[in-house]
């Protein structure tokens, strides 16, 4: 049985840390509502967590994403971002790329490109609606994927055929950016708990949210993506731990020397390579260790379906850098080391969307820009209110504004 006694110390609950959420929890804090940010896992971010990676050979340890990332241009969304991490987001000097089929390396979004997307999201959204009209639950997952990024790429996107928006990011790359996000959601007041969500049902003119441990609080509204892992329960008075499958990645840091980099590219996504994903520059703070100058940092995501052998690892890296056209032919990179990311894929998404009086959900899956436009048009408050932009970030954080002397995105 839960705990007779629920706690009722907050009004809103927000589930899980991923950029959106944290966005979210700033504002409902701002507001004054009494906030508390559950995450089942101890590291906060979701596919936007950060690690540190000890590096024996320096003084400094190496902060690191555990994915590679881009925040695409979908309106509004780069200018939220600003206020609600109170860091400038600035034109990445290197534009995103991608790899083609053929090894060529191709503008992040071309026009062929987005028509095909177009055209796949069309075939998916019929394919996958069909099957889950005859019964195939596992199709229905594909079909709300399939459906909300062709009606995300119908609204914002099409206008990019004539002609694409520069694509920005964080001055001080991702691993502060999160870290800022965090920072200020509590210090506009709201409260961080570990905690697995495993059940929401109604209790008078309130939620009980249940965990993993059988605790249970009390409140006024519900927070969540739609990837939470919850699932209406039989009654249709609640939702209930859905099952989901573990998506695993693998992020490697590799160190070059300037003198041996070709393209200093800050992003670039590797189409159908296994187990090649995705390539990114690390932009950090300026070295603090002399021993750094001289020196730049890519994160590789790669996909094994299967843990990789010495050997496997050090082809995937070098073929890698190779079609991003990043290293020298043949020059010399070390492997500084890797993080595993582990993202969970549901089995059950939940629908988007108020799905009870104070149960809100936002889709982010995929991609964060969509779902920040999405909730900037349909939820967002017509003015919202940030912490102020020079808040500084407690010791505790990984980099501080003062300790910088340039962007680091443009650090090249
Ligand atoms: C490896 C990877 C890289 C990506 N890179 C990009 C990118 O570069 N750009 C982009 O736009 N999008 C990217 N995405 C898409 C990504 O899904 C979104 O950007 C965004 O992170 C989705 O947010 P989310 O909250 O839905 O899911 P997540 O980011 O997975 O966050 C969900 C969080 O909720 C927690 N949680 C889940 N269930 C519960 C529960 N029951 N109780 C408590 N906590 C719970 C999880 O621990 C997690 O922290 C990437 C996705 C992956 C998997």
């Amino acid at each position: 049985m839960p705990d007779k006694i629920a706690q009722e110390r907050w009004d809103d609950l927000v589930v899980g840390t991923s950029p959106l959420m944290l966005m979210l929890a700033q504002l409902l804090a701002v507001e004054g509502r009494r906030v508390l940010i559950v995450d089942r896992d101890a590291v906060r971010g979701g596919a936007w967590q950060t690690a540190i990676i000890k590096d024996d050979s320096k003084r400094s340890d190496v902060a690191t994403e555990i994915a590679c990332h881009v925040i695409e241009a979908f309106p509004g969304v780069y200018e939220c971002l600003e206020a609600a991490a109170g860091v400038p987001f600035e034109t990445l000097r290197e534009q995103p790329m991608r790899v083609g089929r053929n090894g060529r390396l191709l503008p992040y979004f071309n026009r062929p490109l987005l028509l095909l997307a177009a055209l796949r999201m069309t075939a998916g959204v019929a394919v996958h609606g069909l099957k889950t009209v005859l019964g195939r639950r596992s199709a229905r997952n594909e079909y709300l994927n399939n459906r909300i990024k062709l009606a995300n790429l119908l609204r914002f996107q099409i206008g990019y055929l004539r002609g694409c928006p520069k694509m920005r990011g964080p001055r001080f790359g991702y691993v502060d950016f999160l870290t800022r996000l965090y920072e200020r959601a509590i210090r506009a007041g709201a409260d961080f708990e570990r905690r697995e969500v495993t059940a929401i049902h109604r209790d008078g003119n309130r939620w009980r949210v249940t965990d993993s441990e059988r605790r249970t609080l009390l409140v006024s509204a519900v927070h969540a993506t739609t990837s939470v892992g919850l699932r209406p329960d039989q009654a249709g008075t609640g939702w209930v731990a859905a099952k989901a499958r573990p998506d695993l990645r693998l992020a490697v840091v590799v160190e070059l020397a300037e003198a041996d980099i070709l393209t200093h590219q800050c992003y670039v996504g590797i189409w159908r390579r296994w187990p090649l994903r995705r390539v990114s520059r690390v932009d950090t703070m300026p070295p603090v260790d002399k021993s750094e100058a001289g020196i730049k940092r890519f994160l590789v995501e790669l996909q094994f379906e299967r843990r990789a052998n010495k050997r496997e690892l050090n082809s995937a890296l070098e073929e890698a850098l190779d079609l991003t056209a990043i290293r020298r032919p043949g020059a010399p990179f070390r492997q500084i080391g890797a993080v595993e990311c582990v993202a969970m894929q549901n089995i059950d998404l939940l629908p988007e969307g108020e799905l009870a009086d104070g149960v809100i959900t936002y889709h982010t899956s995929g991609n964060l820009a969509a779902g920040i436009a999405n909730w900037l048009r349909n939820r967002a408050p017509r003015s919202p209110r940030w912490l102020p932009p020079d808040m500084p970030l407690a010791e505790s954080s990984l980099a501080t504004p003062e300790d910088v002397d340039g962007p680091a995105n443009h650090l090249v």
